[in-house]
């Protein structure tokens, strides 16, 4: 038995949060600093040099020695620069521990190394990181020391986002305005605030850490780029909810209490689908803390499974033929008065507000469909969308049964009389207790499903940050609301404008609803019948940001300019084309350096044994050796061609002008030829004397944990 743990005890002890400000700020400064976080009013600069003051007193006697903006750069990762807190030495070569005002809300750094997509040329390095007073400051502990980490919003010299927070804050601004429009329309006047909410669900690999050393692909890539299926992969289903061993409970159990720390209300944790594959679920959030607390939560797993001797994997894919990573991103609309706009009660179909939010919800995602799938697009999703376990890269809606029923009273007569129930659920055994059924069974297949009081964007993927996705979500239904609010705020009939609205909508965007299998071939047919679109890779969707309708979304509500959506772009495809040369050129190196050596040694076994058997016994049957070194030697010199067609193909896509052409010449041309050059290598791995082979297989990294 591992020690027992004070879960409130230890619970935010590494935050500055509301508590540690009451307790250590003047009291007007503390209300002050409330009302902006609390209602989002501007931050007023005059109290800065105070909290800078508590909160360094308060990190120092943490035993901080450094303090950082922490900021979500365009790579995807988050960002630290450290500076101590140390000031000049004074005559008596002493020194003390500042931390001004300025130093807290304005940082100014040489950014010209971010990913800027030409929103700033190298010659114009200033980027400012701005404090976010919003998201709480926290303390970093780890093998630096302790580090003060405060986050921040990243900007260049011109206010341009170079970052995926600033844009986040801005979409969450834009909703909150439009549906406390909402709101008031129907009457509910004492809202003032509506916040987006978010609980996004992690799943991770573990894998053992001297196993991921001996993987150069792991290693530079996050994902195996070689290996043949073991004997038994997941079909036993055996893995899921299974009882969780030792040395991953001990994981579980010191990741869990180092989140506890940091404030982040990590809740639920379980085996997941795939061998060695878990989830993490935290309690949800508002938008922009459960952003910032999901890159914790991403690093934090890194860093604990370094620690234990296992590595964390994140990529989307990390082996072929088993389970991808996601993150269900679940996300809903909460009140300052605690009304979530996504609880449809009892009776739906007497609910007219949550109808026309659901309806708003349906024209939003239907619109931006094209959106909403890019904000998903990593390279690494490109090898898990579709593919068999995650939904496929078509938007569609989930609404289940009770739902739909009541969108087809609506459609149909104009007018909903009843909503269905889930009634009873009987087990037919005495003793155990009947239940009320949910009024919907759940689908696993779809890639936005309504789940009760929530909608879950599953498509995005496990190294993603959810930023993006959010920022869409957050601006596609705040332009719904704002449509709708428009006409309604107009209307002089406000039961009969708002009655034939919802109608309206519901028709005209009925298409994005399916309830069926969302995996199955049939269902990327009628999707297209349905004219719904399916861009099945990264490069393809792109373009998604820089059209006339995306200028205009995200202008309107000053979520993106223009030029920082070209530059998201530009990012986009120079990620893409990197990911995928880094990827090719492992593949040259692995298979050059480890797996063609090894194979010509073991055909050198075989061969000797072959001529070493033939000398001893003449009449003896070669057949099996002779036939192994037949089939291994023509494999070999299939991944001897694969690879020279591999390197051609690197050369001659580097050579294509502009980030978008290369970005789909590494898509058209170098992925095939990767898959070219492991096709062979993979039937070797299943020839070639477990001895020889130069790295830990499939099944030594997932089966032997
Ligand atoms: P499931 O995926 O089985 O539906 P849960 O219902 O427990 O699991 O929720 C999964 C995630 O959704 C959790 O992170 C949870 O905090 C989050 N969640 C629950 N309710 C909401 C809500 N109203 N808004 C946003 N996220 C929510
Ligand atoms: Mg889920």
């Amino acid at each position: 038995m591992s020690e027992a743990v004070n879960v409130a005890a230890i619970f935010g002890e590494n935050v500055f949060n509301e508590t540690v400000m009451k307790e250590r700020l003047p009291r007007d400064i503390y209300i002050r600093l409330a009302e902006t976080i609390e209602n989002g009013s501007q931050l007023d600069p005059s109290i800065a040099d105070a909290v800078a003051h508590a909160m360094k007193e308060w990190a120092v006697e943490n035993g901080a020695t450094h303090y950082t903006h922490w900021f979500q750069p365009l790579t995807g990762v988050t960002a630290e620069k450290h500076d101590s807190f140390i000031g000049s030495p004074d005559s008596m070569g002493t020194v003390r521990m500042n931390l001004s005002g300025k130093e807290l809300i304005k940082g100014e750094t040489d950014g010209s190394s971010f990913p800027s997509g030409g929103l700033r040329a190298t010659f114009e390095a200033r980027g400012y990181t701005a404090w976010d007073c919003t998201s709480p400051a926290f303390l970093k502990k780890d093998a630096t020391g302790v580090t003060l980490c405060i986050p921040t919003a990243f900007c260049s010299y011109k206010g341009e986002a170079l970052d995926k927070k600033t844009p986040l804050l801005r979409s969450m601004e834009a909703i909150d305005k439009q549906a406390v429009r909402i709101f008031h329309l129907f009457g509910n006047t004492a809202v003032k605030r509506v916040t987006p909410c978010v609980g996004p669900e992690q799943e991770y690999f573990l894998v053992d850490r001297d196993k991921y050393m001996q993987r150069k692909d792991l290693i530079y890539t996050g994902r195996t780029l070689f290996g043949a299926m073991p004997p038994k992969g997941q079909e036993m289903d055996d893995h899921y909810y299974g009882v969780i061993r030792e040395r991953i409970g001990a994981y579980m159990k010191e990741l869990n209490e180092e989140l506890w720390k940091l404030g982040v209300p990590a809740k639920t944790q379980h085996n997941e689908v795939a061998p060695a594959q878990h989830e993490l679920a935290p309690i949800y959030e508002k938008a922009n803390l459960a952003v910032d607390n999901n890159q914790i939560v991403m690093e934090t797993m890194k860093k604990v499974a370094s620690r234990r001797g296992l590595a964390c994997l994140l990529h989307e894919k990390p082996f072929q033929g088993v389970n991808g990573s996601g993150k269900h991103n679940n996300w809903s609309l909460a009140s300052d008065t605690g009304i979530n706009m996504l609880d449809p009660g009892i009776t739906p179909h007497e609910n007219i507000q949550f109808l026309l939010v659901l309806a708003c919800i349906m024209k939003a995602v239907d619109v931006h469909a094209d959106l909403l799938r890019q904000s998903a697009a990593v390279p690494g999703n490109d090898y898990r969308l579709g593919a068999q376990e995650a939904p496929p890269a078509i938007i569609s809606i989930f609404v289940g049964e009770q739902i739909e029923d009541v969108i087809d009273q609506l459609c149909s007569t104009g007018s909903a009389t009843h909503s269905k129930t889930g009634g009873k659920l009987m087990t037919g055994v005495t003793t155990l207790p009947d239940f009320d059924k949910d009024a919907t069974d759940r689908n696993r297949t779809s890639p936005f499903a309504f789940t009760g009081n929530k909608f879950e964007f599953r498509m995005v993927g496990s190294s993603d940050s959810v930023a993006e996705s959010n920022v869409v979500l957050n601006t596609i239904v705040a332009e719904a609301f704002k449509e709708a609010a428009d006409e309604l705020e107009a209307a002089d009939d406000f039961d009969l404008a708002v009655h034939n609205l919802i109608k309206r909508l519901l028709v005209e965007h009925r298409r994005i609803i399916f309830n069926g299998n969302g995996y199955t071939d049939a269902w990327v047919e009628e999707a297209a019948r349905r004219g719904l679109l399916n861009l099945k890779c990264m490069v393809d969707s792109i373009p998604s940001l820089v059209t006339e309708k995306a200028f205009k979304l995200f202008g309107d509500f000053g979520v993106y300019t223009k030029a920082e959506l070209e530059a998201r772009a530009e990012i986009e495809y120079e990620a893409y084309a990197k990911s995928v040369n880094i990827e090719a050129k492992t593949m040259i190196d692995m298979a050059g350096k480890q797996i063609i050596p090894a194979v010509i040694r073991y055909t050198i076994v075989l061969a000797n044994s072959l001529s070493a058997v033939r000398a001893a016994c003449p009449e003896a049957d070669v057949s099996v050796q002779t036939e192994l070194l037949l089939e291994t030697s023509d494999l070999l010199s299939e991944m001897k061609a694969a690879l020279s067609t591999l390197e051609e193909k690197i050369k001659t896509c580097a050579a294509r002008e502009g980030m978008c052409e290369r970005a789909h010449a590494c898509y058209d041309e170098i992925v095939p030829a990767m898959a070219a050059l492991r096709a062979p290598a993979d039937r070797l791995e299943m020839l070639v004397d477990k001895g020889y082979w130069p790295f830990p297989s499939y099944g030594d990294l997932i089966f032997e944990v």
